[in-house]
């Protein structure tokens, strides 16, 4: 539901959330589709059985992903929507008193008794619910929960990301296949922690930095166990 109205054009702040879906989403893909791959080529795997287990990945993950973001995000929105339906029966059993808990947040934030009881007054004839939504529960518009638009930006997000890797098997030779798909896939993970820092307004060498180093600790994982499982069997 849409608690008041707020106009946040040019503010990063409202394309956190999307964003933060979008780019674990991409980073996931990537980075679980070149672990599978690296994993299969270091055990010896020819080019079908690579491809088979990361195409096997990426609908496994963008799955997953969507799933995982479906009910988390969809937990989030039923507390807001049980916090929101109380605070209802609050404002409809004593108004004076939610006037009053108002008011004193105001006053906590340092507005004097008098200004925060007006501000009170004149916010709750406009909008009573938003005004307590916002100022008492820190729930708005920007931060209410959307659980399928998350899902399916997870799912689709992965989805990109898992199809880097697996295009850049079909482009390699086999012989090359480990070192490229390790250096390809770290060069994609990088891009994508310089272009979530771009577009977040957050330090780009940081953000690259996160982003590369868990990818190549999760590609070095898999393909050493790759090399011990794929030579033991
Ligand atoms: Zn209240």
């Amino acid at each position: 539901m849409t608690v008041g109205k707020r106009h946040l054009e040019g503010h990063r702040v409202a394309r956190v959330g999307w964003l933060r879906a979008a780019v674990l989403g991409a980073n996931d893909g990537i980075v679980s589709t070149a672990s599978l791959v690296l994993g299969i080529a270091a055990a010896s795997g020819g080019r079908g059985d690579i491809l088979l287990a990361g195409s096997a990945g990426l609908v496994a993950g963008a799955m997953s992903m969507a799933a995982g973001e479906y009910v988390s995000v969809s937990s989030q929105s039923d507390t807001e929507r049980g916090e929101l339906a109380r605070e209802r029966i609050e404002l409809a059993g004593d108004i004076d008193a939610e006037r009053a808990e108002l008011a004193a947040i105001y006053m906590r934030r340092g507005v004097d008794r008098d200004t925060a009881q007006k501000v009170a007054v004149q916010m709750m004839a406009q909008d009573a619910l938003g005004a307590h939504a916002r100022d008492e529960l820190g729930i708005s518009e920007l931060t209410t929960a959307r659980p399928l638009q998350a899902a399916l930006t997870s799912a689709a997000t992965f989805t990109g990301g898992a199809a880097l890797p697996l295009m850049t098997v079909i482009l390699t030779p086999v012989a090359q296949l480990i070192p490229i798909v390790a250096i390809a896939s770290l060069l994609f993970l990088a891009l994508l922690g310089t272009l979530g820092a771009v577009a977040g307004g957050a330090n780009i060498g940081r953000a690259t930095g996160r982003v590369a180093f868990w990818g190549a600790l999760a590609m070095a994982l898999t393909a050493g166990i790759g090399r011990i499982v794929g030579t033991s069997v």
